[in-house]
């Protein structure tokens, strides 16, 4: 069983649990990476900025040193300009030590690189190799452009005397972003291990928590394989100890192969039942047509004996198989007969009189209580049938006092109904039994009187079916008591309230 078991279960391609982990992990890839790539665009853009700003800076600084002249720069007056000391120390000897810090930081920053031109694009100063062409510019600007192997900052602007209002040079700032560019790949590098991490971790965590939340998954899988090798096989669904759906469907599940196992039980209890009542009827017909055919044609009171029991026989076989089809019928009643409704008093009153009549050795009494009219949800046939075969089984089990009391009452939602015999009365053990299928106490009696003993198990089934019940109340030697109660109609009792 085991082995037909795993191989099953190894035909999956994908099993529940990988899918689950699979798509725990696809998701948390999604979320981070949508999370990551807003972080990372909101951080680059802010080193970009600044970036901007410091070769805004370097290029105001740188302008400011040498806008004051009146003529044209030449490569001496820069040199005049901009001291070693500046790039250096720092030293202050501009009037603005903003210009002065600013200056000195953006010439002095390895990967900034400021260029002076003159008016004809001649290279007056350089603080560093030449990687972007000059091009002459008519206001200050600063882009991204295409600079070797990645983009670099280019802040471009012609120096304006203050004095003339007149264009005296050219200044260039490039970036090369090297602190950019590094800061970028670290971060690019922690988030792209962060994000398998995440999407390991969680693909993991995801596997795991499906392998303990689909346990009992796998708990019914095995059971209802099991139970479909063998369907008398007694294995259940073992019983978990939460509180979720698929502890409710553990359940179901086992009520519903508790409920199906006894249909079969019964099914197959049924067909025994019914195969041995029958061999007894079958049986005597054959033995008396033997008879009669051995010896029995030419002597006319064979004949005639033999005709006669195998009649009767024919006639049991015939109430018989007509018991089983009211027993199997009185299982549905549920569902063909759901919305039929039953004067109660009428029907026990118009049993209670025809019995009068049927058997005028009896004495029969009927206490009503009842004041009103009282409605029962059955259908009427029903609930005269289940009256028929107590008032039946009275009459027939009653031996010395031939006295049979009927007694109607209520309450404000059920209604009673009693049949009391005086007869041999039922012992204690036999009184669980009498209600179970082709049961009978003594059976050769019950046989003699025509009892199949499907009787009490018709009305039982039927009372039920229509949410009632009977109850036995009996002493050997002095009678029994049946009681069936039944729920009175809704709309019944409202009138009543009223
Ligand atoms: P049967 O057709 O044999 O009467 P029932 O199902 O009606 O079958 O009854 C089952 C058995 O219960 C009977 O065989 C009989 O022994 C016992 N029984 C039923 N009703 C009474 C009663 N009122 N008094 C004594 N015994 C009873």
């Amino acid at each position: 069983m085991k082995t037909q078991n795993d191989s099953k279960k190894t035909e999956y391609r994908f099993s529940l649990k990988v899918k689950w982990a699979l798509g725990t992990a696809l998701g948390a890839l999604l979320i981070f990476a949508g999370l990551t790539f807003v972080l990372f665009q909101t951080f680059t853009q802010d080193l970009l900025a600044q970036e901007r700003q410091n070769v805004n800076q370097s290029l105001v600084a740188v302008d400011q040193r040498l806008n004051d002249r009146s003529t044209v720069l030449t490569k001496k007056q820069l040199d005049a300009a901009i001291q070693p000391d500046d790039l250096i120390h720092g030293a202050d000897k501009t009037p603005s030590k903003i210009y002065n810090s600013s200056i000195t930081k953006g010439l002095s920053a390895s990967d900034m690189i400021v260029r002076v031109y003159d008016l004809d694009g001649k290279l007056l100063f350089s603080t560093g190799k030449q990687s972007i062409n000059f091009t002459a510019s008519t206001k200050k600007s600063v882009k991204l452009v295409k600079g070797g192997s990645h983009k670099i900052l280019l802040g471009k602007m012609p120096i304006i005397s203050t004095k003339t209002d007149s264009k005296i040079g050219y200044l260039q700032v490039e970036n090369k972003l090297t602190k950019y560019y590094h800061s970028f790949n670290r971060l690019l590098l922690i988030s792209g291990l962060v994000l398998i991490l995440v999407v390991i971790a969680s693909g993991m965590l995801g596997y795991i928590l499906s392998y303990f939340l689909l346990r009992p998954i796998d708990d019914i899988h095995d059971t209802l394989t099991a139970i479909s090798a063998d369907p008398t096989d007694n294995r259940r669904v073992p019983k978990l100890h939460r509180h979720d759906e698929l502890s409710d469907l553990g359940a179901m599940f086992n009520e519903m192969l508790d409920r199906t196992q006894r249909y079969i039980e019964q099914q197959s209890q049924f067909v025994e039942d019914v195969s041995h009542e029958l061999r007894t009827p079958v049986a005597i017909i054959q033995g008396h047509m033997e008879m009669l055919n051995r010896w029995g044609k030419d002597d006319p009171k064979i004949l005639s004996e033999s005709l006669d029991a195998s009649l009767k026989e024919t006639k049991r076989m015939q109430d018989l198989v007509q018991e089983m089809l009211d027993l199997s019928r009185a299982e549905q009643v549920e569902i063909n007969f759901r919305d039929e409704k039953t004067d109660v008093g009428k029907v026990v009153h118009q049993v209670f009189n025809n019995f009068q009549m049927i058997h005028p050795d009896f004495t029969f009494v009927l206490d009503d209580d009842l004041k009103e009219t009282v409605i029962v949800p059955i259908y009427r046939d029903h609930f005269e049938q289940v009256l028929i075969i107590l008032c039946d089984n009275a009459v027939k089990y009653s031996v010395k006092r031939k006295e049979i009391h009927l007694s109607l009452s209520r309450t404000l939602n059920q209604v009673e109904v009693g049949i009391q015999d005086f007869g041999e009365g039922i012992s204690q053990v036999d009184m669980g039994k009498v209600f179970n299928r082709f049961y009978r106490v003594d059976k050769a009696r019950s046989r003699k009187k025509g009892g199949n003993g499907l009787g009490l198990s018709i009305a039982k089934r039927l009372v039920e079916g229509y949410h009632g019940s009977i109850t036995l109340e009996s002493s050997v030697g002095y009678g029994s008591l049946f009681k069936i109660t039944l729920p009175v109609v809704k709309e019944d009792i409202k009138s009543l309230a009223d």
